[in-house]
């Protein structure tokens, strides 16, 4: 591709940009497109898809070249991946406000948005990659060990020893299920159509094996399970044509979910495609494409609600397999729930979600450091601590160091506050970037995922999202994003970001306080809106002021 280069973001406490914020903005962009860390840095695809950090190269220096000489009272606008604006705004404002794939209602479609794309009028950010925080696989682990963690509370289990996954997708996301699941310590089988994939996550630790050969998987996972070993497995293989043959031969299988692509039909690779072809085929044939990968996961989750019927605990990951496998003409798809009303919503009445912080030094010592001050911090919370010891035993860092643990409202500001006096100490070596994931309580309308089954019926009311990115932007965020079809696609998302700077300053103490207190009470305030009597409790116990709160 025209201009491709090797990226990796400037390390240590020296900066060329004449803010911390905007040095950040500028470090986390460049570390979005580390080798290490995107899944295909020269087409500037982070993960998820076809989620890009910024429109094209040429977008990309002039991003780079605008933060390095922005003022301190200075604010860059970044419509989809591109900088269009610079305007003096004030030193609490962001130094950058992003708004990515944004289309008006009955325009929010695939292919209108391929064809602005075309044009390049447009670009995919999915929800960390177009607002540059993402940190590799691990951004995800946590919050997969969450969810596998509560997948065994549910089926009555301390953990998931003797139990069998089977999933697919070993991708930039999906690559964290193996790993997730073997840390519960249960079996799992994971299929990819892409062998390098699955290598790859070999490579880096978060899977144990893989083979091409579906007969030898089976043996050495049912074995594992019967033996009650934590072992993770990869087959390559498409899960249209492996799933349903694991549910004809009649394999043990406890639980089954997916994280392939499938939010795009053009990443999701249909039956009878050969995988050399796929992208050729899919660029050829966009339409016709899209209808065969859609039958393809019509047969897909027929096998999964198969299961189900069986008696396995299966969930959708969040990727709108249902969504799509339905217009293939699957008629029973949504007959297994969303991974968030099965699992995650009780966590989003209290603002908990993943909180997630990089070290600008580009020293694994100053995440350790942070872990210590977390552990600390909050001494009661055990799978807390269990989860920053496994994670410091067995997470691989993707560029920049970081860490990412799940912490809710009134507790993320403590942390944001003691990262900060620990880099006016001088214990952290650089500043500290404090952002989090879009999979989040207060600033996510997505009816396929987040905003799944809410107790009033309001999935799809978007005001939610855009008024946290209000709320951060007036709070002292660093940087804030507004992003349009992340994680389930164009069409069936408005998602907000907000990323900080702790520099050790007076002024981002101050910021902090009120962007990490602010920034979970809003999934609080939307939960308690909802109805959900626990979040009422906690606005109540933990003094969030709500006009109208219900009796
Ligand atoms: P990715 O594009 O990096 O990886 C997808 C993987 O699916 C690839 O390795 C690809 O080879 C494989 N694949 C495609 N078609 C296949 C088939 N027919 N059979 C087997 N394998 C196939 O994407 P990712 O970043 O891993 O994200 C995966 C999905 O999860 C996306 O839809 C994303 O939007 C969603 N997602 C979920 C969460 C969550 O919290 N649960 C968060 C972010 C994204």
């Amino acid at each position: 591709m025209q201009g491709a280069r090797e990226v990796r973001a400037p390390r240590g406490a020296e900066r060329t940009a004449k803010s911390w914020g905007a040095e950040a903005a500028k470090r986390m962009l460049m570390n979005n497109l580390d080798p290490e860390v995107a899944e295909h840095p020269d087409d500037l695809v982070v993960y998820g898809g076809s989620g890009r950090a910024a429109r094209s190269w040429e977008a990309f220096d002039a991003i780079v070249r605008t933060l390095d000489e922005l003022e301190p009272d200075e604010t860059l606008l970044v419509q989809s991946g591109k900088p269009v604006g610079v305007f003096r705004t004030h030193e609490w404002a962001p130094r950058v406000l992003i708004a990515n794939a944004n289309l008006v209602g009955d325009w929010a479609t695939w292919p209108e948005f391929r064809r602005l794309e075309a044009l390049g009028l447009t670009m995919y950010g999915q929800m960390t990659a177009g607002s540059w925080i993402y940190i590799g696989t691990q951004g995800i682990l946590q919050g997969t060990y969450e969810t596998f963690a509560a997948v065994a509370r549910v089926l009555g289990r301390d953990s998931l020893a003797g139990t069998l996954t089977l999933t697919a997708g070993c991708g930039g996301m999906g690559g964290a299920q193996p790993l997730a699941v073997t840390m519960n310590e249960g079996t799992v089988l994971i299929v990819d159509v892409d062998e390098s994939r699955l290598a790859r996550r070999v490579a880096h630790g978060y899977l144990d094996e893989y083979t091409t050969d579906l007969d030898a998987a089976i043996a050495r996972v049912v074995a594992a399970k019967d033996a009650g070993e934590a072992l993770s497995v990869g087959v390559v293989g498409n899960a249209a044509e492996v799933f349903p043959e694991l549910l004809a031969r009649g394999i043990p299988i406890d639980i089954v979910t997916d994280q392939t692509s499938a939010h795009d039909p053009l990443a999701y690779l249909p039956t009878g495609v050969a995988f050399d072809e796929w992208r050729e085929a899919a660029a050829a044939d966009p339409e016709g494409f899209t209808h065969r990968a859609r039958a393809s996961m019509a047969a897909h989750v027929g096998a999964m609600v198969g299961f189900l019927d069986a008696g396995a605990a299966v969930f959708d990951y969040g990727n709108s397999i249902r969504a799509e496998a339905e217009l293939g003409g699957c008629e029973r798809a949504f007959a297994f729930p969303g991974f968030v009303p099965a699992y995650i919503r009780p966590q989003f009445q209290e603002g908990r979600g993943p909180f997630r912080w990089a070290a600008l030094s580009g020293d694994p010592e100053d995440i350790y450091k942070t872990d210590r001050a977390i552990a600390e911090l909050f001494p009661d919370d055990k799978p807390l601590h269990r989860w920053l010891d496994k994670a410091a035993d067995k997470v691989h860092f993707e560029g920049l160091p970081a860490r990412i643990c799940w912490l809710g409202y009134k507790e993320r500001h403590l942390a944001g506050l003691k990262f900060n006096e620990m880099v006016a100490s001088g214990e952290l070596s650089a500043p500290i970037v404090i952002g989090r994931d879009h999979l989040d309580s207060g600033s996510v309308a997505s009816p396929y995922r987040e905003t799944e089954s809410m107790k009033d019926g309001s999935d799809a009311i978007a005001d939610w999202p855009l008024l946290n990115a209000l709320l951060n932007t007036s709070s002292g965020a660093s940087w804030v994003s507004i992003h349009h079809g992340g994680g389930v696609g164009i069409g069936r998302s408005i998602h907000a970001g907000q990323v900080t700077v702790a520099d050790g300053s007076a002024l981002a103490a101050e910021k902090l306080e009120r962007v990490l207190t602010n920034d979970p009470g809003s999934g609080v305030m939307r939960h308690v809106d909802a109805g959900y009597a626990h979040a009422r409790d906690v606005a109540l116990q933990r003094g969030l002021k709500i006009p109208m709160l219900p009796e």
